[in-house]
């Protein structure tokens, strides 16, 4: 498994200097050596975490944000055991996301088990661009504050302002 410190160093949970340094300049965030190493010590019990290459994190509230390079998302989350053995190192809730998928497909893979019906693009008179998507509108009560943390999520690693509109509402 790839993680933005050495492995070395998230083995060990001391930094090296060089990465101590870019703990100082700010290319790296202390969120990013804690998911490091909590990866770094499940990824030696768990094969299909090996596979990954964790690019960044962020934490939002108390949930942590992972974020991967050339992963198929999709394929982590429909893994309960996986998902469940990284929450319980974690935690707390942790999200997967691709580094370098479309926003489209970034989307679904937050929004899910939730379908997302359509997104489309909205310019605001003020020149701000929004994204909009509209989800299936079946149980969406029990998921609002889930809505409202994926907007958070969504801007703080894509940028994207993000309105959600339920289907048939
Ligand atoms: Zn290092």
């Amino acid at each position: 498994m790839k993680v933005p410190i050495c492995t070395f160093d998230a083995k060990t949970g001391v930094l090296c200097p060089k990465c101590e340094s870019r703990l100082k300049n700010g290319e790296l965030s202390d969120v990013d050596v804690e998911c490091s190493i909590k990866l770094i010590k499940l990824s030696h019990k768990n094969q299909d975490l090996d596979k990954l290459n964790l690019i960044g994190s962020q934490k939002i509230d108390e949930d942590y944000v992972l974020i991967l390079k050339d992963s198929n998302v999709s394929h982590i989350n429909s893994n309960d055991k996986l998902v469940s053995s990284v929450e319980e190192e974690f935690k707390g809730k942790v999200w997967f996301v691709e580094a370098n998928s479309s926003v489209r497909r970034f989307l679904e893979n937050l929004f899910f088990p939730i379908r997302i019906l359509k997104t489309n693009m909205i310019w605001l008179p003020d020149g701000n661009q929004v994204t909009q998507v509209t989800i299936e509108s079946k149980d969406y009560e029990k998921f609002i504050s889930i809505i409202e943390k994926i907007k958070r999520i969504v801007n703080a690693v894509r940028k994207i302002e993000l309105v959600v509109e339920i289907a048939g509402k």
